[in-house]
């Protein structure tokens, strides 16, 4: 089958109106050489986006293949318009040294729908105590750069400062999940009236700031790099953009679900709504809205949680933490910050590709629509719109708090290196991505 696509009729993110050529992979001009075989794509009506990027994915694999794998959640990445995806090393075993990163970089290859770039732990076994091995990971052939504890907090001053002076040798980030384990023993939900009224352990929004505080500070004393994964809280916004003004080196994420659902949504009990960092309130959502489109929160990220329905579907205390989120991200986003005039689709593109490429250090992607780039695209026809069913996730898991929901933005098409992984909003069957493995 011919390699070369027309993308005709299509308007870019920046607003302007183009066709593009693809072929061996790359946008390799505007129009379509004569006799050239390409198959045509209509884009009329869709927006082109370069291929989303997510910083911050829990795919499960290896140790917890009844919740997801590599390759399931490359086919949710791929019908929610994503190029790559970055693995969080709460794994069994933890990825924590060269061994796990490159296995998980190798069954990302094999599945082959998008980049699987690898995240390392920044302390053995996520324990908090002693640092992983930082720089055989980062020199392996996963080379990786955004090392976290993601599900846990570094809350170890000491083992954050050195951890932050690790990795500029090589230009890495420490990616801090803000929880101060201390204020949080059980907590269960945001604190405020909610929990109150429900008898349900809260989780203070200080808990999340004062660690916010205190990374963005050690980050200034050694001169590093911080990312402040999903960011909550008003609060929590207000200090980065404390930080960034005195010209401290940060970035910062907020996910989908944090800019529209809301703390009382668990008065249901229902533990869908159950998540780590918390729901907050109507409050915080409308600041972390207003940081996104100001830029003082840089990106967004799915922090896509699969669990089995043994772990959500029981009572809230005993449930996990977590909500799927790449299937239905970037029409979240549409909903809450396209729609509501936040930002225009370039607006969208900076956040969630072209800034996460730069912050992962992540080669072809987030490119910008030009002759030569790698052809990682993402088309979204803005003007339809889809119902939520959990039963037709392509991710192993079920636990998405969106079911129902009538969603603006359908995903048509994805491009990975040139092919399509998503077409009609279909996923493309590939030899090596059927359903069981
Ligand atoms: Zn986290």
């Amino acid at each position: 089958m011919s390699n070369k696509y027309f993308i005709s009729g299509g308007t870019l993110d920046d607003g302007n109106k183009k066709n593009i050529f693809i072929s061996d992979g790359k946008i390799s001009g505007f129009e379509n050489p004569p006799n050239s075989g390409a198959q045509i794509i209509d884009a009329t009506g869709k927006i082109i986006l370069p291929g989303l990027v997510d910083l911050h994915t829990h795919l499960r694999e290896p140790g917890k293949e009844d919740s997801e794998t590599v390759l399931s959640a490359s086919r949710a990445a791929a019908k929610g318009g994503f190029t790559a995806l970055s693995a969080m090393p709460n794994t069994s075993p933890v990825a924590d040294t060269a061994g796990v990163v490159e296995q998980v970089l190798r069954l990302g290859v094999e599945a082959g729908l998008c980049d699987v770039f690898p995240i390392g732990a920044v302390t053995k076994n996520l324990q908090g105590s002693e640092l992983s091995e930082i720089g055989a990971m980062a020199d392996s052939a996963a080379a990786v750069r955004i090392f976290s504890d993601d599900g846990h907090c570094v809350s170890n001053p000491a083992v954050m400062r050195r951890a932050l002076e690790y990795v500029k040798k090589f230009d890495g980030v420490i990616a801090q999940h803000a929880q101060d384990p201390d204020l949080t023993v059980n907590a269960q939900m945001n604190e405020g009236v909610v929990s109150s009224v429900l008898g349900l352990k809260g989780w203070p929004a200080v808990a999340e700031e004062a660690i916010i505080a205190r990374d963005v500070l050690l980050t200034e004393h050694v001169q590093s790099r911080l990312h402040v994964c999903h960011v909550t809280t008003a609060g929590g916004v207000e200090i980065i953009r404390w930080a960034k003004a005195r010209g401290i080196n940060v970035t910062a994420e907020v996910t989908p679900h944090h800019l529209l659902l809301t703390d009382d949504l668990a008065a249901s009990y229902d533990p869908v709504y159950k998540v780590n960092p918390p729901l907050r309130t109507e409050k915080d959502v409308h600041a972390l809205r207003e940081a996104l489109a100001e830029g003082i929160i840089d990106i967004v990220a799915t922090d896509h949680a699969p669990h089995p329905a043994e772990n959500k579907e029981c009572e809230w205390q005993e449930a996990a933490f977590g909500m799927l989120g790449l299937e239905t991200a970037l029409s979240i986003i549409a909903l809450t910050m396209v729609e509501t005039k936040l930002l225009d689709w370039k607006g969208v593109a900076e956040r969630f590709s072209r800034s996460p490429a730069r912050i992962g250090r992540y080669a072809h992607q987030g490119g910008e629509l030009n002759v030569g780039e790698m052809a990682n695209l993402t088309l979204i026809d803005p003007a339809a719109s889809w119902r939520v069913d959990r039963n037709l996730v392509a991710s192993r898991s079920r636990n998405t708090p969106f079911h129902g929901m009538e969603l603006p933005g359908v995903i048509t098409e994805t491009f990975f290196r040139g092919v399509p992984t998503l077409r009609n909003a279909e996923l493309v069957q590939q030899l090596n991505s059927e359903n069981s493995r």
